[in-house]
């Protein structure tokens, strides 16, 4: 089912770590603004070993890399053991020749399956206060091209259930109540002055030093310092900084998404944009993966909050975990309760169902079918860096202004 898109992302990858050159790799604009440039005749697997090989261990963690490594990053590693070693990448196999397939990305997007059971977007689940306006219908292209009925939701991605932050301690002596989250390897740390303080051990890398003499933590103070130093390219004078962007900085801004009114599944699933991979019933969006690479190699950390969420000077507060902070709809069975709703106006569930167990028989996005739910999405652990991992339906769009 995955093949055609298995194939694509062992093209890229293939191209990352040799030197095909091949000049038709323009349209892979779907990945993340912060991945890292593909590059004609690219790096070597060494080459993409320091680049994303943040904590030095010789091996790939998920949180470590992006795009298509991320995206095939259970086929590539074949031992199962959650991490890519550079002979994993070696003897990742190569496609024999793209041409073919190419030409028929048209029809296999566009490949539909009708389940038994398709359950539409309730938009009253949406808190209303949280709002800007109304939701309205409209028709919106997807990304599959066809026209649907959407949902318009306006919101200023400011959650009502929860307050943000805080993020990043000021002071090494801090508790745990002073600093948000952190994440590595599946697992959730509190960011507080010990974690602060005792970051080199905690990445095995002597260049931390997050915290000045007297104890205080560099934290980014304006506007102007957390643009610096929230972005993929860090400033050099922010590196070794705790990130924080306030919300202030960014109340004006306004999100608004189309969701389709009944989702529609693709046999072919979509790699996540960078605009969001869906929202929370209080308007806020969940995002596609945090950049960590980017952010450890210039020895920063963003710091989520216990909500899971932070702001960056684009989107404003978003999330990158679910924590059970926000609004949830209770199910009638043993299932996890729902949390939102993805682009593709698929419903997005809780990590764990009632029994406290995650569900196992989820694809490569997280998502799963049923017949009281129809399709739908499972979020990954709050550790894991992947509210979802693709969309498996065709999506609407989300856009920010202000
Ligand atoms: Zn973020
Ligand atoms: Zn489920």
């Amino acid at each position: 089912m995955h093949q055609f898109k298995f194939l694509k992302s062992l093209i890229l990858v293939v191209i990352a770590i040799t030197f095909v050159c091949c000049k038709s790799n323009t349209n892979s604009n779907d990945e993340s603004i912060d991945s890292p440039p593909q590059q004609q005749g690219g790096p070597s697997v060494s080459d993409l070993f320091s680049e994303m090989d943040a904590n030095n261990d010789e091996k790939l963690a998920k949180s470590e890399v992006e795009g298509p490594l991320l995206d095939d990053f259970a086929k590539i590693d074949t031992n199962k053991d959650g991490f890519l070693t550079k002979e994993e990448l070696e003897n990742a196999p190569r496609p024999e020749r793209r041409g073919p397939r190419e030409n028929n990305t048209e029809s296999e997007d566009n490949v539909q399956r009708d389940f038994a059971v398709t359950v539409n977007v309730d938009s009253s689940l949406f808190i209303k206060e949280s709002l800007l306006s109304e939701i309205t219908q409209e028709e919106h292209t997807l990304s599959n091209g066809t026209k649907a009925l959407c949902y318009v939701i306006t919101t200023a991605s400011q959650p009502q259930e929860h307050k943000m932050g805080p993020w990043c301690p000021t002071h090494i002596e801090d508790g745990k109540d002073k600093g948000g989250i952190w994440f590595k390897d599946d697992k959730v740390y509190d960011v507080d002055g010990h974690f602060i303080a005792n970051l080199k051990e905690f990445y095995s890398d002597a260049e931390w030093a997050l915290f000045r003499e007297d104890g205080s933590v560099k934290v980014t103070e304006t506007q102007e310092e957390c643009e610096g130093a929230a972005k993929p390219d860090v400033e050099e004078q922010y590196h070794n900084y705790c990130v924080e962007c306030l919300p202030d900085y960014y109340r004006e801004k306004q999100s608004t998404y189309y969701i389709p009114v009944k989702p529609l599944y693709l046999e072919k699933s979509n790699a996540l944009g960078r605009d969001g991979i869906g929202i929370a019933f209080n308007g806020v969006n969940f995002e596609a993966p945090a950049p960590t690479h980017a952010i450890l190699a210039a020895h920063t950390l963003a710091p989520l909050d216990d909500a899971g969420g932070h702001v960056n000077p684009h989107a404003g507060y978003h999330y990158h975990a679910v924590t059970g902070a926000t609004k949830e709809v209770a199910q009638n069975d043993a299932h996890a309760p729902m949390v939102g709703y993805a682009m593709d106006g698929f419903g997005i569930y809780a990590h764990k169902n009632a029994d406290g167990k995650a569900s196992t028989d989820l694809d490569d996005c997280n998502g799963h079918y049923d017949e009281v739910r129809g399709y739908h999405y499972h979020a990954g652990s709050a550790g894991s860096n992947q509210v979802l991992g693709c969309l498996h339906g065709a999506s609407g769009s989300m856009s920010v202004k202000g």
